[in-house]
């Protein structure tokens, strides 16, 4: 144990004694004087006394420095003896974390710059090759073409002396990313470093991009101002002699996780690490929207080129633009009215009378459409009767028809499918000729039908209206003459005009699969002329027009406006409705074809919000006075005429009610489809859909609603208007059984025999009995059986009994429809 007076010890840490007595009362030691001993325990205690006084206060020794010295003696030549001595010095820093990152942070940057140097570098020689090759290759040109060696002209650029030159190259290159996203500060280190490390490794730039997550997440954050830096480093992944390959991206309005990836060339997983090291997992099908889609292909190295989804039909209709003499063209007729009051046998009687069908076999098939000369001109007959074919060639937004003829039976009288016809052809805009028909059957009564059609606003010329009402007798052919010229008169009045000697355009009337022909398309053309041989895009489907039949299955040649001809040669069978136009460029054809292929889809989707009545009035422009279309069918006349009073009058003067359809009954196909042309809305009231129409309620994303209170109605539609429609009560069908046989028990009174169509029957739930879509009464079930059991539920297919409470007049063919009421929040 050594021993050291208080003075010894302050001279060996260098302090004045007074100081270090201080130090030691403080550190509770007896010392007082410079000559008492301080022992070893002493000397730790007044150490950690030190240390723990001072802490951080005190100025921690950050650097400590050895000396050694070392003192060798050489002997020289003789005895004479030299000493050598040597003084090493060696310093270490101690470091705080700051400093310790901040050099690492050196390290990585330094690591960066070579690689940038190296990635320029390898560009640079690429480029010079590149350059190199096509001044060999002008040069042999040249030669070629001058027959003599030339001197190549001298390349404006020269090889770079320092690696500073690629830097500004680049700058050269893509001038707006440079500006955006480089600051001087940036672009002055990146020189320096760039001329320090000239010829460091290049790693693999591109999956370092993924890899290092923070810093590129950082550059996505902010909203790409980093992006060409990361676009320099990521531009290729390997020593490619060909240089970066970048790809022009097209991203549409949205793109898929997969189709991006297609285009940039790499693996969509390649995608999906990047979007997941941003903190945004995804999936490959996922759609992206273009902002996204375009940061990611910016990051990653590839030029993007938005494109406007409708780019494609844009330049198709500036292809289609056409300037030529127009002349007036056949009026295009449609035949409509209710069941049963003649409009097949008018058709029938016209085609007969009228149809040139001189060759042999007359006519040998029936086409869907045909035209008749009479001595004022031409008509075209869409022969397709029912609204249905009219209003879904609407809703697939063709205008096929000039005019309709309804056809009503003078014994009989407006009827529900003569007031539909009115509303399809009012909602259409298409003036109507009425044909009163029967008009040879005693108890025809035509005054009858104009009485009933003027109730509907269809006011007869006679009575001061603009409604040709012509009396006819589809049997005989009495007045079809007049009604054609009726009809022309009108198609005066519509002024219609085509241009024959431009391309040819009509739209789709029907389609179907022909065993031996392959697809058969019925189209009536509308302007132009379209000719056998002509490349034809119609609808999603496409095709050179291999051969031309007219309505008589006679091969023609070509087909003016207002002919109908069936065509042959589509790749496909195009749906109804479908525009047809002729195209010089196969290769566009097929192009816009592939394009209308996969949008389908996604028109359908979008459609699908477009009818909802909580945001009916988004697709609308704000110029316009919006309107709330309204199809609306009930039970009892009494109630479609209040709710159609009290809907109509809830507007004000921005937006206001239509009740563009109505009627007393279950909801139709044609109701649907009328909805759906109108883009309106479907209201129940104590009414359901039929099959036909509910299936195209779900294709088409319809909004159809249930009600069964004058009030809710009232209560949802100002709800919709003021756009305030927030979480309501509706109804969920659950289950639907149909009454098959009816018997009468003691104990339960009648108890229906029932089949389950769709969903479950369950005990205790609310129920209504339906006849013919309309709702009877409204209850609760009294007893579920199957067989002798009592059962909960019944699901779809099974056969059970049900008893209805305080309900006996069940009768079969009824059905039975389960329901429940939820609470829904409003969706958009
Ligand atoms: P659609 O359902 O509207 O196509 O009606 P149809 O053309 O099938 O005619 C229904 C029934 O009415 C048929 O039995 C026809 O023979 C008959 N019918 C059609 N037009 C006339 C007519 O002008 N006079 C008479 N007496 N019967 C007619």
């Amino acid at each position: 144990m050594t021993q050291v007076t208080v003075k010894e010890l302050a001279q060996v840490v260098d302090t004045p004694v007074e100081r270090l007595l201080q130090q030691m009362r403080e550190a509770g030691l007896p010392h007082t004087s410079a000559e008492q001993v301080v022992t070893d325990n002493e000397k730790h205690a007044l150490l950690a006394h030190l240390k723990s006084s001072h802490g951080a206060k005190v100025d921690e020794p950050r650097k400590i420095t050895l000396q050694r010295k070392t003192t060798t003696k050489l002997k020289v030549a003789g005895s004479k003896t030299i000493s050598v001595e040597v003084r090493k010095k060696k310093t270490f820093v101690k470091r705080t974390p700051d400093e310790i990152e901040a050099e690492k942070q050196r390290e990585l940057e330094a690591q960066r710059a070579a690689e940038e140097a190296a990635r320029l570098k390898s560009e640079e020689e690429a480029r010079q090759q590149a350059e190199e090759e096509a001044r060999r290759k002008a040069q042999a040109e040249l030669e070629a073409r001058a027959g003599s060696p030339v001197v190549a002209p001298a390349p404006v650029q020269e090889a770079p002396v320092e690696a500073v030159a690629p830097v500004e190259e680049r700058k050269k290159e893509e001038p707006r990313r440079a500006e955006k996203s480089r600051s001087d500060d940036d672009e002055r280190r990146e020189r320096k470093q760039a001329q320090q490390r000239p010829a460091a490794k290049a790693k693999a730039p591109l999956s370092r991009a993924v890899r290092s997550g923070d810093d590129d997440a950082d550059s996505f954050r902010r909203g790409g101002r980093g992006k060409s830096k990361l676009k320099k480093r990521n531009a290729h992944g390997f020593q490619s002699p060909s240089g970066p390959i970048v790809r022009e991206v097209a991203i549409g309005e949205t793109i898929t996780v997969a189709d991006l990836a297609q285009q940039m060339s790499v693996k969509a997983a390649e995608v999906i690490k990047f979007m997941f090291k941003l903190g945004t997992p995804v999936t490959i099908n996922q759609v992206l929207d273009q902002e996204t889609a375009q940061l990611i292909a910016e990051e990653l190295g590839h030029k993007v080129k938005l494109v406007s989804d409708n780019a494609l039909e844009e330049q198709l209709a500036e292809m289609l633009k056409y300037e030529g003499e127009a002349i007036t063209r056949a009026p295009v007729v449609t035949v409509m009215g209710h069941v049963d009051h003649g409009k097949t046998s008018l058709l029938d009687y016209i085609r007969r009378a009228k149809v040139a069908t001189g060759e042999a076999g007359g006519i040998t098939q029936h086409i869907g459409a045909y035209h008749v000369e009479t001595e004022r001109g031409m008509v075209t007959f869409l022969d397709t009767p029912g609204h249905a074919a009219f209003t879904a060639m609407r809703a697939r937004g063709a205008k096929a028809t000039d005019i309709v003829i309804l056809v009503v039976a003078a014994d009989d009288g407006v009827m529900p499918q003569t007031q539909e016809a009115v509303q399809h052809a009012k909602a259409a805009g298409v003036p109507i000729v009425v044909a009163v028909n029967k008009i040879d059957k005693p108890e025809a009564n035509p005054d009858n039908i104009k009485n009933g059609l003027a109730a509907l606003d269809v006011i007869p010329e006679d009575w001061g209206g603009d409604t040709p009402f012509v009396p006819v007798s589809a049997k005989m052919g009495t007045g079809v003459d007049e009604l054609l010229e009726a009809v022309l008169l009108q198609a005066e009045l519509l002024e219609l005009t085509a241009t024959p000697s431009a391309p040819g355009r009509g739209v789709v009337v029907e389609s179907r699969l022909d065993k031996g022909r392959g697809p058969v398309a019925t189209v009536l053309v509308q302007e132009g002329t379209l000719r056998q041989g002509d490349m034809a895009l119609v609808g999603s489907t496409y095709g050179r027009i291999r051969a031309m039949l007219d309505e008589n299955g006679k091969s023609i040649k070509e087909a003016g406006p207002s002919i109908p001809v069936e065509i042959l040669g589509l790749d496909g069978t195009p749906e109804a409705g479908d525009e047809l136009s002729v195209l010089s460029d196969e290769k566009k054809a097929r192009e816009v074809a592939l394009f209308r292929q996969g949008k389908f889809r996604e028109v359908k989707l979008a459609r699908a919000h477009a009818g909802k009545l909580e945001n009916i009035f988004e697709s609308m422009g704000q110029e316009e006075k919006k309107t709330l279309n309204i199809v609306l069918k009930t039970d009892v006349r009494g109630t479609l005429e209040a709710l159609q009073g009290s809907l109509s009058g809830l507007g004000n003067d921005e937006v206001q009610v239509r009740v563009i359809g109505g009627g007393v009954g279950g909801i139709t196909e044609s109701d649907a489809n009328l909805a759906l042309a109108s883009n309106a809305v479907l209201f129940g009231f104590n009414v359901r859909a039929d099959a036909g129409a509910r299936r195209i309620v779900e294709q088409e994303g319809l909004d159809l609603r249930y009600y069964n209170v004058i009030y809710d109605i009232i209560e949802d539609v100002k709800k919709a208007l003021t756009g305030m429609l927030g979480s309501d009560v509706r109804e969920n069908i659950l289950g639907v059984a149909e009454v098959r046989d009816v018997f009468r028990s003691p104990k339960f009174g009648a108890v229906a025999g029932c089949m389950v169509l769709e969903g479950m029957v369950h005990r205790n739930r609310p129920i209504r009995v339906l006849r013919e879509d309309v709702v009877i009464f409204e209850g609760e079930l009294e007893s579920l059986r199957r067989f002798k059991d009592d059962v909960a539920e019944v699901r779809a297919g099974m056969e059970c009994g049900i008893g209805v409470k305080s309900y006996n007049d069940v009768k079969v063919g009824d059905k039975i429809e389960v329901f429940e009421k939820v609470e829904v929040a409003r969706s958009l």
